[in-house]
């Protein structure tokens, strides 16, 4: 849903990054704008996880150079939960169990954190069910689920629906998705791509991370991109994708070696 003059939500410029003092990005340059869905693709290992846990703020990597301007701002320096609270939210390739703490509360406690952020009234529990029902049919999970502590016992898929709940319920700017639809049926991943086509609006963007291309069959990305080697070779149109899913990967040892 791109608008003319959207405003650019998230700008990345030269990215380089390292872990332990082994560079895994090397120079990463990403611009999204509001309206846009992003997907990007490659290997496992090119980096791609990576991207996105610095782009959350993840304290195990070391930035030693670019910028990366969220809103117009550099963000660099901002601790996770402030870059959360601005509106960026990351769905993990593998949710965390957390025993003890329900599901309902655990959403409660995210929601209220960003209204208060944003000087609003904080809402009660029972005013905050009726919010999260609403929100129940985007991924079609049953009320059972919110009694539950968090993630604990959920299938793969139930864990994924999960994540799209938080995301419906916080309403992100920028929604990333690492690996999203990895050990999902067709079922489950036709749910999780059809909430996220629902929670898809002029005013958000989507930063989609997958191997395959099959996930892309159900969310359609605007500009999809190739990572190889801890940088983006290659943007395209959606059609890349299906390039990539006829060739494989292979090609690229031969473009970026030419
Ligand atoms: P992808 O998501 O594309 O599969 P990753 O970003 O997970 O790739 O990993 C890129 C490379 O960085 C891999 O070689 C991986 O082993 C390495 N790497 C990522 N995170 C760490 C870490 N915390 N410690 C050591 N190596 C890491
Ligand atoms: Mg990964």
């Amino acid at each position: 849903m791109i608008k003319e003059n959207s405003p650019v939500i998230l700008s990345i410029h030269n990215l380089a990054a390292s872990v332990e003092g082994t560079p895994i990005l090397k120079g990463v340059s990403l611009e999204i704008k509001a309206g846009e869905i992003h997907a990007i693709m490659g290997r496992n290992g090119s980096g791609k996880s990576t991207l996105s846990k610095i782009i959350a703020g993840s304290p195990d990597y070391e930035v030693t150079a670019g910028k990366i301007i969220y809103q117009g701002e550099n963000i660099l320096n901002k601790e996770p939960d402030q870059r959360a609270l601005a509106g960026i939210f990351l769905a993990f390739q593998y949710p965390l169990e957390i025993p003890g703490v329900s599901n309902l509360d655990f959403l409660r406690v995210a929601y209220n954190a960003k209204r208060k952020y944003q000087n609003k009234e904080e809402l009660d529990a029972f005013d905050f069910e009726d919010l999260v029902r609403e929100k129940l049919d985007i991924v079609q999970m049953n009320a059972a689920f919110l009694d539950r502590s968090l993630n604990e016992g959920f299938s793969g898929g139930e864990k994924k629906r999960n994540e799209i709940l938080q995301m419906a319920i916080l309403e992100p700017a920028l929604g990333i998705l690492d690996e999203i639809d990895s050990g999902l049926d067709i079922d489950a991943l036709r749910i999780v791509a059809n909430g996220v086509n629902k929670l898809s609006n002029t005013d958000n963007s989507f930063l989609l991370i997958t191997h395959y291309q099959r996930l892309l069959n159900y969310i359609e990305p605007d500009y999809v991109h190739i990572m190889y080697d801890g940088k983006i070779v290659k943007t395209g149109s959606k059609e890349l994708a299906f390039e990539l899913e006829e060739s494989g990967y292979d090609f690229l040892d031969l473009e970026v070696a030419i």
